[in-house]
């Protein structure tokens, strides 16, 4: 949700200490989750609820939820939309926990958005262009949870050879085409690995789908 920036070209910058308070929201929801996952969950509880009516269409719950929206729902999506007129992104940013899942997952990453020092002509355009408020341009590579590996620092850096993703070791560029395709085998690996080695059971047939949306 960026629409704010779309429209007024500019958006609301909280307070560092605001800033960190509100993003630890998520951090606190993603703890939550694992807590009643691990801890308070019995193992046999989470195969239950995996294999549960509820979470084979959970998905389809979801689209329902946004196609029929009323209520409380509604105010809540309102309020967001609201909210991203001023500020960027704030659900991803505030309140995704799997944001914070994957934010902490890509400290893992090889690839990072590197400047060279030598190069880069201090600007400061990457740090104007960053979703993520992140100081691009005091970074000589940007290791933070909050980057979300957009590439607009990159492809708005006019300094030639200035700002690049590169894998560790700083020598390898890999260049936008290359890193949307690995971002995407990530996700579409994960599944694949699951399906080769006999961990992936999620079909359900159309006749099930029918029954538990009561068609
Ligand atoms: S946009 Fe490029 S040249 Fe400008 S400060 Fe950032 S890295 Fe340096
Ligand atoms: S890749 Fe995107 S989120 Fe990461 S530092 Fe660059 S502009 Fe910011």
């Amino acid at each position: 949700m960026e629409g704010g920036f779309s429209i007024f070209r500019r958006n609301i910058q909280p307070p560092r200490w605001l800033d960190l308070i509100l993003r630890s929201i998520k951090f606190l929801l993603l703890a939550f989750f694992l807590y009643s996952i691990f801890f308070a969950m019995l193992p046999e509880q989470v195969t239950a609820f995996i294999y549960s009516d509820y979470n084979k269409i959970a998905d389809v719950r979801l689209l329902d939820f946004f196609l029929n929206l009323s209520g409380r729902p509604l105010v809540i999506i309102g309020l967001l939309v609201l909210l991203s007129l001023g500020l960027r992104n704030p659900f991803c940013r505030f309140l995704c926990p799997y944001g914070a899942l994957l934010g902490l997952i890509s400290l893992f990453s090889p690839v990072k958005a590197t400047r060279n020092k030598g190069a880069c002509v201090s600007c400061g355009v990457c740090n104007q262009v960053c979703p993520s408020y992140i100081p691009v341009m005091s970074r000589e590579r940007v290791h933070s949870e909050e980057c979300i590996g957009c590439l607009r620092c990159v492809s708005h850096c006019r300094a030639e050879g200035a700002l690049a993703m590169k894998l560790t070791g700083r020598k390898v560029t890999v260049n936008g085409v290359v890193f949307a395709m690995l971002v995407v085998l990530f996700f579409w690996g994960g599944t694949m690995i699951g399906k080769m080695g006999g961990h992936w059971h999620t079909a359900i047939t159309a006749a099930e789908y029918g029954r538990l949306l009561g068609r």
